[in-house]
């Protein structure tokens, strides 16, 4: 009865298939123009479809928004947005991101882990796939990627509970890893050479034996060699053709047989588009894959073969190339890829942004009195904009006895670039984050929403832990303040 008057007045609108039909055409011609197999496609959005029908819209956007931020849902969940990873004894993270708006936007990899095996002797990566694909070029990314140690204390700070406990405990201590290289492309002298440099290049030992050998006994003894010598991982670089064919296949297969892999990533050349389908198929079959590596991600594709490598196989893309030196290896992020493949990414932040508002509004009333007795964004926005008011950041410094000696001019328009990407920032939020910022902070949905606003104000995630780590330590330090002016200032104290 309520509902219906409500609906009747409008305040509550529900979605029709007339209301996201030209969603439902501009979303179709998005995928079609990512290479998306189109009946991947057409699947995909009449699931969104039947699912969106009836569903109320939200406050603050349209119908066909909602229905292309559905669709963008459904692109993350369909490319593993929070599902553990497959492979070895890898155990990975067991997040789930199924759209609920306190997480919405987030950014976590749970596929981006690899087999560790620790004292039970090395484990063994395995590449595969098409000649020119990017294998021997990812095997250095990897062996560099594993090589080193990462951790950054405020990217962890902002991490969601399962991602922190997963870095923590699993993921941190598999990296800093001893790395042995195994050249088994025995077909080209060049593959060989163009491995021996790479790891030259990173400073990673290469196991080969020339030409002559079978690709069998050299990943063998490359494990041996692993094993005797301390290594905890081997990374087999393979030969590959130009077509799929059974010969490669029953060779990957030996050399599966010889080393038992903990993972065989299939690596995947992303201009492939939606053939990717039928080579992932084809190697999954064939040989058994556990994951796969999308390269050539800094060229025009839109990523496509994303969709289709995970629909086929049901086994998680780990890692994508975006360049050609051997730091230009990411993990795979999930929803930047289903923005990149749908585009719309300012209608995906907008509704985002809304859905946050209407659930924030419940909350908003006690939130704000806590917040009154703080630092927040708002007052951060006060306090910036009486700088920018005041002239340039440099006049300012210049007016002040000292100062203008002491900082030169070039740092203090970098200081001035880094407020109006601040007030990006802060324009970017919602109400109740403004007014409290340990939303952003410590709160287990800070990760999401930083990325949410970061996006949203086209800056990237790292300008925006920078700005938290910055307002963080600001706040400390007015907090400090105001309590030592309370006291009656240090001195007060001390006497
Ligand atoms: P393989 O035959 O599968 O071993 O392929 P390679 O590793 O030799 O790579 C083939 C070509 O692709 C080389 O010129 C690489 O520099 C290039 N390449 C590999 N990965 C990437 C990538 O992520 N981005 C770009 N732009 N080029 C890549
Ligand atoms: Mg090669």
């Amino acid at each position: 009865m309520i509902l219906n008057i409500l609906f009747a007045r409008g305040l509550m609108r529900r979605m029709t298939e007339t209301s996201i039909q030209p969603a439902l055409k501009s979303v179709r011609r998005a995928l079609l123009d990512a290479d998306v197999n189109l009946d991947v496609a057409d699947a995909l959005i009449d699931g969104v479809r039947r699912r969106s029908l009836g569903r109320e819209v939200i406050k603050g956007v349209t119908a066909e928004q909602q229905f292309v931020k559905a669709m963008y849902d459904e692109l993350l969940d369909m490319m593993g947005g929070g599902a553990p990873p497959v492979g070895g004894n890898d155990d990975g993270a067991t997040g789930t991101t199924k759209a609920n708006p306190a997480s919405l936007g987030s950014s976590s990899s749970p596929a981006a882990t690899l087999a560790y095996r620790g004292p039970n002797g090395p484990a063994v990566i395995l590449l595969a796939g098409l000649q020119g694909a990017g294998k021997t070029t990812a095997a250095g990314k990897l062996a560099l990627y594993l090589k080193e140690r990462e951790i950054d204390p405020i990217a962890v700070s902002l991490m969601s509970d399962d991602e922190r406990s997963n870095t923590l405990a699993s993921r941190m201590p598999r990296r800093n890893r001893r790395v042995l290289l195994c050249a088994a492309d025995v077909y080209r002298p060049a593959a060989i050479e163009q491995l021996e440099i790479l790891g030259r290049s990173i400073d990673v030992d290469v196991f080969s034996m020339g030409t002559d050998a079978d690709p069998a006994d050299i990943a063998r003894l490359a494990v041996d060699k692993a094993r005797d010598g301390g290594y905890d991982t081997v990374v087999v670089d393979t030969a590959g053709r130009q077509v799929v064919d059974e010969e490669l296949m029953e060779e990957l297969r030996r050399v599966k047989k010889a080393v038992r892999p903990d993972e065989t990533l299939l690596v995947v050349d992303a201009m492939t588009g939606q053939a990717a389908a039928s080579l992932t198929a084809a190697f999954d079959s064939a040989v058994g894959i556990t994951g796969a590596i999308l390269t050539k991600l800094d060229g025009d594709s839109r990523g496509g073969a994303a969709v289709s490598i995970r629909g086929v196989s049901g086994k998680p893309i780990k890692f994508v190339g975006v360049g050609e030196r051997t730091q230009d290896l990411e993990p795979f992020y999930p929803d930047r890829m289903a923005s990149r493949i749908l585009g719309m990414g300012d209608v995906i932040s907008l509704v985002e942004k809304a859905s946050m508002e209407v659930s924030d509004a419940d909350a908003a009333r006690m939130q704000e009195k806590m917040a009154k007795a703080e630092f927040d964004f708002d007052d951060f926005m006060t306090q910036s904009r009486l700088v920018s008011s005041m002239g340039s950041m440099a006049g300012v410094a210049k007016m002040l006895p000292g100062l203008g000696n002491m900082i030169d001019n070039s740092q203090l328009s970098m200081v001035e670039k880094r407020i109006k990407r601040s007030e990006a920032m802060i324009c970017s939020m919602t109400k109740k984050e403004r007014a409290n910022p340990d939303l952003l902070l410590m709160d287990r949905s800070a990760r999401s929403r930083v990325m949410r606003i970061t996006k949203g104000s086209g800056l990237s995630f790292e300008d925006g832990v920078a700005f938290m780590s910055e307002f963080q330590k600001m706040r400390t330090m007015i907090s400090r303040m105001s309590k030592q002016a309370g006291m009656g200032g240090p001195e007060g104290a001390a006497a």
